[in-house]
């Protein structure tokens, strides 16, 4: 275990797969003491005996306001402050436009858009506190949209304007708002596609590259909120060699 992070405490979203997963236990070896939400309470209980040090776990609804000041507040509650918001909860239920499930969209914008909204309303009095940094996870998706997959794209895109709104408004008072955007990670992402035809190409791109990692992605994160408090890194984009586009 390193003490870079020591004596900061981080809250992690949807930490309970792939990269929020990965990025908790990462910040956790790096000596943060970290909060864990996501709705599937039985996957964050698993991840709080693989961590390194003291880890809360926080059952979770982004969609939800209440939930998410509650996860806040019990954050702040059991380990003093809050430095580093990850806001990484997020689906991508990719497909065309025409002929779709508007439900799909409701909830593609109430998690990944409203949800990190909501998140870094609730966090920001403390990260202004502490002079803290927001992770705000985007996507590939965040810099260019493609057919089949307009409204996650949508909020990926969503999650930059936002993202640079609030730099804006927070930079000088030393919080620092980090995008991260993400090419093609390994992880359960597309498997919760309901579209078959979709969830096939997702699976076929999976196999045609060397994808990257969630600790790829983990290991950004660590980079951006270990810098000195001058230094700002405000945009990362890593993709797998293999992608072209
Ligand atoms: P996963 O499906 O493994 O992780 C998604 C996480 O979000 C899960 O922990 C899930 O937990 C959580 N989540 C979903 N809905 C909610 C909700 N309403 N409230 C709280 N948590 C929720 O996929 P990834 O790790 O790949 O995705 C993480 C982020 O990375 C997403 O924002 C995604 O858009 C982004 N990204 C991923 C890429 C990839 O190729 N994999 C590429 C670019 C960006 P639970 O279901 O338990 O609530």
């Amino acid at each position: 275990m390193n003490n870079t992070l020591a004596g900061k405490v981080a809250l992690v979203t949807g930490a309970s797969s792939g990269i929020g997963e990965a990025t908790a236990l990462a910040l956790s070896a790096e000596g943060a003491l970290v909060a864990v939400g996501a709705r599937r309470a039985d996957r964050l209980d698993a991840l709080v005996h693989k961590a390194a040090g003291e880890m809360l776990a926080l059952e979770l609804d982004v969609t939800d306001q209440e939930s998410v000041r509650a996860a806040v507040a019990k954050t702040v509650e059991r380990f003093g402050a809050l430095d580093i918001l990850v806001n990484n909860a997020g689906v991508m239920l990719a497909g065309p436009i025409g002929g779709a499930d508007t439900t799909e969209w409701t909830r593609m914008v109430e998690t990944n858009l409203l949800g990190s909204m909501y998140t870094v309303h609730a966090a920001l009095p403390h990260l202004l506190e502490r002079k803290g940094a927001v992770v705000q996870v985007s996507s590939t998706s965040g810099r260019v949209a493609s057919a089949a997959s307009g409204v996650y794209a949508a909020t990926k895109f969503g999650i930059t304007a936002f993202s640079e709104a609030l730099r804006q408004e927070v930079t000088a008072q030393g919080v620092r708002v980090v995008v991260v955007e993400p090419g093609f990670v390994a992880t359960e992402l597309a498997d919760h596609i309901t579209d078959p035809t979709m969830r096939a190409a997702a699976q076929q791109m999976a196999t045609s590259m060397r994808t990257l990692q969630p600790e790829d992605i983990a290991n950004a994160v660590v980079y951006a909120v270990t810098q000195p408090q001058h230094v700002a890194v405000n945009e990362i984009l890593i993709r797998p060699t293999d992608q072209t586009r």
